[in-house]
């Protein structure tokens, strides 16, 4: 049944991919001026949406190679499956040491960098967590674990700040310590896909996951525009502009929850409680790279109402928060964005 209905996504995202492939390809003509092409295609559990302006024949090789790195990445960063990021948790369990390959340890020297930065308000090391919530699998309902389990946890000291990683060896006394790279590995995969583009020569362009999305150059002369979705109602909040290489990232409670008793169970943990956070409705933060932007907007939702202390120290200027309340604070940074704003009573708050 499971697998069946795997099958048939798989199939199902690949003739859509074939398809916008199709499309794209019937509309090129043959001129050479740089034109806009579009791909889009289900990954990491998101439609992944590229446009760049180029020639033909290079956004059709660059959509293919799009689709194999993000084929290969959902499975290697992706800690229940049976990639890169499983083995290493398996190994670390077994023995305390695991050997990652050069470009899934520069990541995770990265993600070690933002844990200690944030204060654990950030930390990957949420795994074990995650699976007794409920939040690693579309195919669970969430729910609390019993208070004993989450006390144990907690006493276990699973956090990235907890292994050593030297060059390529990651060591790790702590039993049980698994890695959920879902926070940050958007923005790595979105990186990589922005290097792509860029490995391609194309100047301008725009990879969208879900939202969460970084920019090249700019759109017919014009900075990259792109709306910041309100967290309680269908619409957005307002519409930013993106400067070349920016990345916009948001963590929102509505993502993946179930509402229980009045309160709202989602997938955002402060690793210090081992509970949802319910300080925040919805953090966007724009940086210069998707690993720092997805981190960080995780990083201040879990931060609560010190967020803007937490800010600096993660590398956020630009932040738009929605606390609980539903009440708009934006840094200067991100005022200095915002081309259009439904709410006009925003709180403006000084960077420090
Ligand atoms: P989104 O689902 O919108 O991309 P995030 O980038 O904030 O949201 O990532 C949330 C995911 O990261 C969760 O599904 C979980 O796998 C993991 N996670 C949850 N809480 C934390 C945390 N405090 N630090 C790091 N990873 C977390
Ligand atoms: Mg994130």
């Amino acid at each position: 049944m499971k697998a069946a209905k795997a099958r048939t996504k798989r199939l199902l995202t690949r003739c859509l991919a074939a398809l916008g492939l199709a499309a794209v390809l019937l509309s090129a003509g043959c001129a050479e001026r740089p034109r806009l092409f579009e791909a889009r295609l289900y990954a990491m559990g998101t439609w992944v949406d590229i446009a760049v302006f180029s020639s033909a024949d290079t956004a059709a090789r660059l959509f293919e190679e799009a689709e194999a790195l993000l084929r290969r990445f959902e499975v290697d960063y992706y800690a229940w499956a049976d990639g890169e990021l499983a083995r290493i948790n398996r190994e670390l369990a077994a023995h305390g040491e695991a050997t990652a390959e050069p470009e899934m340890a520069a990541l995770l020297r990265e993600a070690q960098r933002l844990t200690i930065a944030s204060e654990r308000a950030f930390d990957p090391a949420v795994g074990a967590l995650v699976e007794q919530w409920g939040f690693h699998s579309a195919l669970t309902e969430p729910a609390p674990p019993p208070p004993e389990a989450i006390d144990a946890w907690r006493r276990a000291g699973a956090s990235l700040a907890a292994v050593e990683i030297d060059g390529v060896v990651l060591r790790t006394k702590v039993r049980d310590l698994k890695l959920d790279l879902g926070a940050i590995a958007k923005g790595e995969a979105v990186d990589r896909l922005v290097a792509l583009a860029g490995r391609h020569g194309v100047r301008d362009a725009l990879v969208n996951a879900g939202g969460d999305l970084r920019v090249l150059g700019r759109h017919r002369g014009r900075p990259w525009r792109i709306g910041i979705k309100d967290p309680r109602a269908h619409g957005v909040l307002g519409v930013i502009e993106l400067e070349n290489g920016e990345a916009a990232f948001t963590s929102g409670d509505y993502e993946r929850f179930v509402d229980r008793d009045g309160r709202r169970l989602h997938h955002i943990l402060d690793p210090r409680t081992g509970f949802p956070v319910e300080a925040t409705q919805a953090v966007t933060v724009i940086a210069q790279s998707g690993v720092v932007a997805d981190a960080a907007a995780t990083a201040l939702f879990v931060a609560g109402d010190d967020w803007h202390r937490i800010a600096p120290q993660v590398g956020a200027a630009a932040v738009l928060r929605v606390d609980a309340a539903g009440e708009i604070e934006v840094t200067e940074s991100m005022r200095r964005r915002i081309v259009s704003a439904i709410e006009d009573e925003w709180d403006v708050i000084a960077e420090s």
